[in-house]
């Protein structure tokens, strides 16, 4: 699946756009301003960007400019006016291509296809992905060892990564203070069976939005801990 971001002020058109993109099996997001639009695209991992060139705060022409110095994503940019392609093309921004309101949903599909396809054709010889676990808002990237909740990433030590990792690949499934310490510190370790507790601690303060209303680590009175997906 492809993950898209949708940068309109036009509310009902990135809902029409977004719709039709849904329908055909890519996740999406919407900002309404440009300067929300540009942070989001910059710290989220986007496969491709449609961009309005009219935006409140930051204009597309900026944002486009600032997402291709450190992205080589597909852009599409949206335009109401026909004399704005010439000027895109002017300024030699890196987008990848125009389409002028109003367009069919139809044209815009087959646009973002082609381009994720070229895309993907490119990253391909580039890199493999890497293995990720997604829960709701909270990402783990394995493979790089780095945690993103609600697309900020979160920095964990060792031992936190590696408990948050070891749950979140098992869940729905209670394990006692004992079987985590064994299982992340190993038997002869020098620890002691409260670190497991202060690393749970620390895990919520991180991940939960309230830490003393847990939505991933639930404690489980007597037994232990699960993470709940
Ligand atoms: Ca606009």
């Amino acid at each position: 699946m492809s993950r898209i971001l949708i940068i309109e002020d036009e509310q009902s058109i990135a809902e029409l756009e977004r719709d039709y993109l849904e329908i055909n099996g890519h996740e999406v997001d919407i900002e309404n301003s440009g300067d929300k639009g540009l942070q989001r695209a910059i710290s989220t991992d986007y496969d491709l960007i449609i961009l309005d060139l009219m935006l409140p705060k930051v204009d597309g022409f900026e944002i486009c400019r600032r997402i291709r110095s450190e992205k080589d994503i597909p852009i599409l940019m949206v335009s109401a006016k026909k004399e704005d392609i010439d000027k895109i093309r002017g300024l030699g921004l890196g987008a990848d291509d125009y389409i002028i309101k109003p367009f069919s949903p139809g044209e815009l599909v087959a646009r973002v296809k082609a381009h994720l396809a070229r895309y993907e054709r490119l990253m391909g010889k580039r890199e493999t992905k890497n293995d990720e676990v997604r829960i709701r808002g909270l990402m783990i990237d394995k493979t790089a060892r780095r945690v993103f909740v609600n697309d900020k990433e979160v920095i964990f030590t060792t031992k936190e990564f590696d408990l948050l990792t070891f749950l979140a690949m098992n869940p729905n499934r209670v394990f006692s203070k004992d079987q985590l310490f064994d299982h992340l510190w190993g038997m002869d370790s020098m620890g002691e069976i409260a670190t497991v507790t202060v690393h749970i601690r620390k895990l919520r303060e991180k991940i939960e939005q309230d830490p003393s209303n847990p939505q991933y680590i639930e404690t489980i009175w007597g037994a232990g801990y699960r993470f709940r997906i």
